[in-house]
């Protein structure tokens, strides 16, 4: 069939693209809308955001690239903290830290009016130049100064070991941190009545050598609880003196939802679907704009952990848009995680960061409200392997066996309405037909079985638990054979 139309569309696009550039850009806008708006309806990253992730590309060899925004393009936005800032007291992240005061960063903040928590001595000196890297600092003195001469400065520094490379100092949160040290830094969006403004820790490790930034984010989703943990063991762990490039950990970026025991902020909106967020939007635009332009922006790798939600639980693994070249280098460093292609929706974190240039995936692993040994585990092995793969730290790593990438997923939904019990486990494989579980209606007794659709392996489920008909109740991971690439 050919539709005098299907002629005719290639060669207005065609004349638009010749003669009218505007229209050409205002079309693919408001295809882009259109996009958007059938991706916001999406409210479960686990089962609709699967559903309509974009396939992977035939010719995985034209996959796109992340575009790397340059810096002048990145410095549109300036912190709003930019001109002053103090430099961070180390503090031994495996000991014990008196509650922090509550602190804000806004640019109203004066830097001496610090409340950070007992400082240790000698915070490497790097931006006196007068001095060597070893001199020891002013005990817990918050040293204000201009934050360009600074930066001028240490580029012009000459190297103490012109055969060693020597880390920089980073700021962050309008605070500098020294190379080698680590430190615990705070951050507020700033959104709340002044007075009841709480804010959320922020662990950074900068290394005693220049490598990469890495991001660690936990409870986006406030609900979801092992991430915070994953977090706060990894960086707990790492020593700085030991450490290429940085480490910025936020364990709980959801506090509201935390607080509430929820996935979402207080508005009842979803976080996860609000970056790189807007300044002047509604509240989750807001706290997401924050958080994106204070930390995120910072980071050159992203690893935003989350588990299942609504009972379902999550086997180990890494949701990472595979069309992306960088995104499929990038997990190859995770050690035992399975990895599951996921475009990802419009507002996600890991999406925002893709956009402004970070290698960001998704961890999964596990349950909402639980705290789960075995699966923290998982997490903090994996980002152990990440760090040591991209030369951050160096621990002799033991490699497990490779995980399938399962290029495709599908959730397979509940039938009838009742209590669901499961005859197969996470990460179990199963053939065509057999049957995952059975939902028995408790007043009729009436039983249904629920078959796999396809051979694949179970990477997420329902818990057993009273299911209603169109319950997303297995994601099966399609077989996939581990691919040989470049
Ligand atoms: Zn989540």
């Amino acid at each position: 069939m050919n539709h005098p139309l299907s002629r005719l569309v290639p060669r207005i696009l065609l004349a638009s693209l010749l003669y009218c550039l505007p229209c050409t850009l205002a079309l693919a806008e408001s295809q882009l809308e259109f996009e958007e708006a059938e991706t916001e309806a999406a409210d479960d990253e686990n089962v609709e955001d699967i559903e309509s992730s974009k396939p992977l590309r035939k010719n995985i060899d034209n996959a796109r690239k992340i575009s790397h925004p340059d810096q002048a393009e990145a410095s549109e936005d300036p912190e709003p903290s930019s001109k002053t800032t103090k430099i961070a007291p180390h503090i031994d992240l495996k000991e014990l830290a008196p509650p922090p005061g509550v602190q804000s960063f806004s640019p109203e903040t004066e830097a001496s009016e610090t409340t950070e928590p007992e400082p240790e001595p000698e915070p490497k000196s790097k931006t006196t130049t007068e001095t060597t890297p070893e001199a020891p600092h002013d005990e817990g003195t918050a040293t204000v100064f201009d934050d360009q001469a600074a930066s001028a400065e240490s580029a012009d520094e000459p190297n103490i070991d012109p055969t060693e490379e020597v880390a920089g100092a980073i700021t962050l949160l309008g605070t500098e941190i020294m190379p080698g040290t680590s430190t615990r830094l705070s951050w507020s969006s700033g959104m709340q009545i002044a007075g009841l403004s709480q804010s959320t820790p922020v662990l950074v490790v900068n290394g005693s050598k220049p490598g990469p930034t890495l991001c660690l984010t936990g409870a986006v989703h406030g609900d979801e609880l092992n991430g915070i943990e994953i977090v706060r063991r990894t960086l707990y762990d790492l020593d700085p003196e030991m450490l290429a490039g940085q480490v910025i950990g936020v364990p709980i970026v959801n506090l509201q939802g935390f607080q509430q025991g929820s996935r979402y902020l207080s508005d009842r909106r979803d976080l996860n679907r609000h970056f790189p967020g807007n300044p002047t939007g509604n509240l989750a635009d807001r706290i997401a704009y924050s958080l994106f332009n204070e930390i995120i922006s910072h980071c050159t790798m992203l690893v935003d952990i989350h588990t299942g939600s609504l009972k379902r639980t999550n086997l180990p693994q890494l949701r990472a848009d595979m069309n992306i070249a960088e995104v499929r280098t990038f997990v190859k460093g995770f050690d035992r995680m399975a990895v599951v292609h996921s475009s990802g929706t419009t507002g996600m974190l890991r999406t925002a960061a893709l956009d402004a240039g970070i290698v960001a995936v998704s961890m999964e692993s596990g349950e909402s409200l639980r705290i789960q040994e075995k699966q923290i585990k998982a997490g903090v092995n994996s980002l152990n392997s990440l760090m040591e793969k991209q030369n951050m730290i160096s621990r002799l790593f033991v490699w497990g066996k490779p995980e399938p990438i399962h290029y495709d997923s599908y959730w397979i939904r509940a039938e009838h309405a009742g209590i669901l019990f499961s005859k197969k486990k996470l990460g179990d494989r199963v053939i065509k037909g057999q049957v995952l579980g059975v939902v028995t209606d408790p007043i009729t007794n009436a039983s249904h079985a629920i078959h796999a659709r396809d051979t694949g392996r179970i990477i997420g489920m329902a818990v057993d638990q009273v299911v209603m008909a169109g319950f997303a109740a297995y994601h099966i991971g399609a077989e996939t054979e581990i691919p040989d690439e470049e």
